[in-house]
């Protein structure tokens, strides 16, 4: 099979840097599995300032942040992309600020993580994160408004989880005890009921994979990407 047409994807990137890595060959596989050959995505990424962003979060300066993501969104519509993704759970907090100053649509990291879930007919998930993934309504909101029932870990295990993804996995850590760390969350958040975790962090799926989780895994990245292939493969 010869060219086939695609659309064009602008990815906010580099949130951090160690997953929109995972991305772009995600992307790239997904095409490849699908066309063949040579084929491969046809997209432009913005790579941030990740300790720019990071300190921001830290100091709580969203409305900076905002704007930081959206002046991103508008230099990838510059670049003529027709729909845009943010590769950080995080950073879909500023979804709004995005939306605001573009007119390409934006495939939300939670609605194809939500979609791929009902797909699996379950309802009560665990969802690990960042902090402010796990405990704000921009993210849990939006699964808790899609029917599912939505369980975090107590607050001492939030933080290690959080200090794991900020200080481990963002500078390209893997460490077996945090591996473990994570499979004993996961563990009793099963006792308490959860059918299947989500990986709301772009960096989780570096660490552990199915086999270091008692319950199906659901991994926002891979299923971020392949929203983004279905996306890109959809053209006219
Ligand atoms: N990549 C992570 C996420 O999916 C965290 C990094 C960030 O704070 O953006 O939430």
């Amino acid at each position: 099979m010869g060219y086939q047409k695609q659309r064009t994807l602008g990815i906010i990137g580099g949130m951090s840097w160690e997953s929109t890595e995972s991305y772009y060959r995600l992307i790239n596989e997904g095409v490849k599995n699908k066309l063949g050959g040579l084929h491969s995505a046809d997209l432009f990424i913005h790579s941030v300032e990740f300790a720019l962003i990071n300190e921001l979060q830290e100091q709580g300066m969203w409305d900076e942040l905002g704007v930081l993501m959206a002046s991103s969104a508008q230099r990838l519509q510059a670049a003529g992309v027709d729909g845009l993704m943010i590769a950080s759970n995080t950073m879909h907090k500023l979804v709004d600020d995005v939306q605001a100053v573009t007119h390409v649509p934006l495939i939300h990291i939670a609605d194809a993580t939500t979609d791929t879930i009902k797909k699996h007919n379950l309802t009560k998930i665990a969802l690990l994160g960042t902090q402010f993934t796990m405990t704000q309504d921009f993210y849990k909101r939006r699964l808790i408004d899609a029917g599912l029932q939505v369980l975090i870990p107590e607050d001492a295990a939030r933080a290690e989880v959080h200090r794991i993804i900020k200080k481990e996995l963002c500078v390209g850590q893997f460490k077996d005890s945090s591996r473990e760390y994570y499979s004993q969350v996961i563990k009793d958040l099963a006792e308490q009921g959860a059918e299947g975790v989500i990986l709301g962090c772009t960096e989780i799926g570096l660490l552990i994979s199915q086999a270091d989780s008692v319950i199906p895994i659901f991994d926002t990245t891979a299923i971020h990407a392949e929203a983004a292939v279905a996306f890109l493969l959809d053209a006219d």
